[in-house]
């Protein structure tokens, strides 16, 4: 298909400077787009923490030209569910043949490195497009949805051609494009903790880095589980330590609320004495709020759309978060790019949400699926022959090959095919 004639680089806002708002602002910058990113914060205080990025999402990574080695991921080998008490491997999944199979490795970064990685690609002067302008300490409070003018609880105001919301899962720009979230408190609750793994090895516990494996205790027919997840080249175990909600509510707690060592081991009295001497030296332990949101009717309004957990906040469990948020964001370079905007903001906005839709709303339900079974886990949900493999239903369970097999430039031109009837 020839460019269109009506393109032309538009003047564009992102609010929040998140995984999804600097995703955003390198796919646009790239499409030739003038990005400002309006963060709220200035990402001072910052905790440590894994995020996944399976294939689905290092491709775009990879395509935009970020320097993924420079925020030195682990590439994970394997995924591996253990025994909640003993501690022995159950169900393995093996992802040896991942890259050549899907065209890209499995990432598990530590947050800030994947942060700042997207923030050079976004803001820095080398690379295709003009280098987006950050913005901090800016809070949007109000919107119109119609000319894109942007309020901030400073009393600054701005102007762009297109607004996105990218500010995570309490956004406000939701609300402002007329979204009240139908949301509950999970069943679950979460606490996360940082293991150094030269600290765990001095005192002779068990070396998990050398796994470059996510690992899982529990998970079956219960919200107790352990997630580990390696990264900064395994120097760092990241825990993620889930719960019944009766055994600690934490939904309505900040992200930035400390909490013990004593609190993070007291529901797990009986868990696998290995993994719980690590947990015993944890640091940063934190709450992690989980609520669950039904699926919301529309994401884009006007001049104004919303992305990643903005648009549909899922739970942990199929690791897809950041994954979704940066599909989000390609998804909008392509519908901007020349192929396709021809100067109707509103047409690409609404293919941008029934491309996204579908798909992000899929992989919400499969990671609320997931919660209290790991076999619905994309990976696990392949491992047909482990003795604790079951799914709740064997042709609707979410596969690795739907989502790394997906074509979104197949996906974006059907949904453009109608400009041809
Ligand atoms: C501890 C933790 C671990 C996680 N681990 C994983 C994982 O392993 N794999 C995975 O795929 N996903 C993971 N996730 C989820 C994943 O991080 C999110 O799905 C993903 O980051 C979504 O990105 P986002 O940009 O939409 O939202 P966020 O990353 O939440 O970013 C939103 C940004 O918007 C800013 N903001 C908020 N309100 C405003 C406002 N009004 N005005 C301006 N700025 C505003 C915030 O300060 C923030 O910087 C994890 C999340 C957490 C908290």
């Amino acid at each position: 298909m020839p460019s269109q004639s009506g393109w032309r680089p538009l003047d564009m806002a992102v609010v929040g400077g998140g995984i999804g708002g600097l995703s955003a602002a390198v796919a646009l910058r790239r499409a030739g787009h003038k990005v400002t990113i309006y963060e709220r914060a200035d990402y001072a205080g910052e905790v440590g923490a894994s995020v996944s990025c399976a294939a689905n999402g290092t491709k775009w990574l990879r395509e935009w030209g970020v320097d993924i080695p420079k925020a030195d991921p682990v590439v994970l080998r394997k995924l591996i569910r253990r025994d909640w008490k003993t501690g022995e491997p159950d169900s393995v999944y093996d992802l040896g043949d991942y890259e050549e199979k899907w065209g890209d490795v499995y990432n598990m970064f530590h947050r800030q490195y994947m942060h700042a990685t997207l923030m050079e690609s976004a803001v820095g002067k080398d690379g295709k497009g003009f280098p987006a302008k950050l913005i901090v300490n800016h809070q949007c409070s109000e919107l119109d949805t119609q000319t894109g003018t942007i309020t901030f609880t400073n009393g600054n105001t701005a102007s762009h051609e297109v607004v996105i919301g990218a500010d995570g899962i309490g956004s406000a720009v939701r609300g402002l494009i007329g979204i009240t979230p139908e949301r509950r408190a999970a069943d679950a609750s979460c606490l996360h903790a940082n293991v150094d793994t030269a600290e765990a090895v001095k005192l002779g516990l068990v070396d998990y880095s050398q796994n470059s494996a996510l690992e899982y205790w529990g998970g079956l027919n219960t919200h107790y589980k352990i997630v580990l997840s390696p990264c900064n080249g395994g120097s760092l175990l990241s825990y993620y330590c889930f719960f019944p909600r009766e055994k600690g509510d934490y939904s309505n707690q900040n992200w930035n609320a400390e909490s013990t060592v004593e609190e993070l081991l007291a529901p797990f009295p009986d868990l696998d004495p290995q993994v719980k001497a690590h947990l015993s030296i944890g640091k940063d332990v934190r709450p992690w709020r989980l609520w669950v949101h039904k699926p919301y009717p529309w994401w884009q309004k006007g001049v104004v759309c919303v992305i990643g957990d903005a648009a549909h906040p899922m739970m942990p469990d199929q690791s897809q978060g950041a994954c979704m948020a940066i599909e989000d964001a390609a998804c909008l370079g392509i519908v901007f790019g020349e192929k396709y905007f021809n100067g109707d903001i509103s047409e690409c906005l609404q293919t941008y949400e029934r491309v996204r839709m579908p798909r992000a709303t899929r992989v919400q339900a499969a990671a609320a699926k997931a919660r209290e079974n790991i076999n619905e886990r994309i990976g696990f949900s392949s491992n047909t022959d482990s003795a604790v493999y079951k799914v709740s239903d064997e042709m609707e369970k979410l596969t690795i090959e739907e989502m790394n097999a997906y074509d979104m430039h197949a996906d974006v031109a059907k949904n453009f095919c109608y400009r041809f009837w």
